[in-house]
């Protein structure tokens, strides 16, 4: 089975791909390489033994899609191409909207063209807005973002189920993820933002590389037990894999299904950094800031619709994930 991963040389795409490969599927990787770097493919050939055939292109130009269904006989798509970052796509909305959206639809298009009908898309726990409570569960409303980023999952899941309405065959599974961090054990790939990380376990690993000065804690006077905000941590690998039960669950399947995909346990911003420091033996410089625009007290999934229907679950500890995202640094 021939499956097209767009994104796939990001962090959570170059997991799958490994995981892809690892299992057989014949991988086509379709990036434009604005967030990753060229030698991911390389690195991935080293875990695997295999190298995805890798296609440099922007997923929203309809005519270099063609070209890859064309060449290749794609079976089903995992769609993580996207801009992510929650704080630039607030400064330039208009973008995220460009990219996020003009790609799905190309890619969409294209599938329908070529026929082939079965997608699995990365969106986020942020469709759950600020109204629902923690744990999430699929069947709260997801019509309401609090920036464009969250926006753009919104919509696109809303496309997704339209497609699907519209056409008996098709399948869309909405991948719902919480927070991943952590790398692949090899240390080979991971998260490798450009410029000073936005998110926490990047930061993290900053300070703790001597690259940053210190860690600002945003908040510590949140609802919570230690006032710190809560979230669902997930080891990417985990993700990654959640990735392939869903393709099984979209070959067997037809409509619209979203899953979450998250631990369904919570830890705060003080327990992540402790425990990074005790998986690692290190100390992280910090101090306690002001809270950061648009965080919520508390995030963490619900984790039963994933294990009946997809038969997955998390199973890496936060230890692991702060033992690999140090492994990864420090191997760069
Ligand atoms: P990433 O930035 O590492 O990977 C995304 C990849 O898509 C990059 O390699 C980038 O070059 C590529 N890309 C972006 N726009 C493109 C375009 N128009 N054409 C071709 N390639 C394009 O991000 P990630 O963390 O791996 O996230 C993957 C997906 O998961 C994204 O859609 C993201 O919104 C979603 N997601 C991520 C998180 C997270 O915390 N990392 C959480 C929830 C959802
Ligand atoms: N956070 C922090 N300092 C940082 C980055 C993040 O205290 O430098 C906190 C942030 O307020 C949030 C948690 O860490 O409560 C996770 O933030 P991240 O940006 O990684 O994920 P998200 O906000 O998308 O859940």
């Amino acid at each position: 089975m021939s499956v097209l991963v767009t994104g796939g040389a990001g962090f959570i795409g170059s997991h799958t791909c490994v995981e892809l490969l690892n299992s057989g599927y014949d991988v086509v990787v379709a990036d434009n390489l604005c967030n990753s770097k060229p030698d991911v493919m390389d690195r991935i050939a080293l875990i695997c033994g295999k190298k995805p055939v890798f296609y440099q292109i922007d997923v929203c130009d309809c005519e270099a899609l063609r070209c890859i269904f064309q060449q290749h006989q794609i079976d089903a798509v995992i769609h993580f191409a996207g801009l992510k970052a929650v704080g630039e796509s607030c400064g330039i909305p208009l973008r995220y909207y460009r990219n996020n959206l003009d790609s799905t639809l190309s890619l969409l298009e294209c599938m329908q063209e070529f026929g082939c009908k079965k997608i699995v898309f990365s969106s986020s726990a942020t469709v759950y807005g600020p109204s629902n409570p923690s744990p999430y569960t699929e069947d709260m409303p997801v019509n309401t973002a609090t920036n464009p980023y969250g926006w753009t999952k919104v919509f696109i899941e809303q496309i997704l189920r339209d497609t699907a309405a519209a056409d008996a065959d098709f399948s869309a599974i909405n991948l719902r993820y919480f927070n991943p961090i952590g790398a692949h054990e090899s240390g080979l790939i991971g998260d490798d933002p450009d410029g000073i990380p936005n998110n926490l376990m990047p930061y993290i690993v900053r300070v703790a590389a001597g690259q940053l000065e210190k860690l600002t804690i945003f908040g510590d006077d949140y609802p919570t037990a230690d006032g710190s905000c809560v979230r669902d941590y997930i080891h990417v690998v985990d993700l990654a894999k959640g990735h392939l039960k869903a393709l099984e669950y979209a070959n067997m399947n037809r409509g619209v299904e979203a899953f979450n995909l998250g631990t369904g346990n919570g830890s705060s911003v003080f327990e992540l950094v402790e425990a990074f420091e005790n998986a690692n033996n290190l100390t992280v410089n910090r101090v306690i800031g002001a809270r950061r625009d648009g965080d919520l007290p508390a995030v963490w999934a619900d984790t039963q619709k994933a294990k009946e229907k997809l038969n997955w679950s998390a199973e890496k500890t936060v230890q692991e994930m702060c033992a690999d995202s140090w492994n990864f640094v420090k191997k760069k």
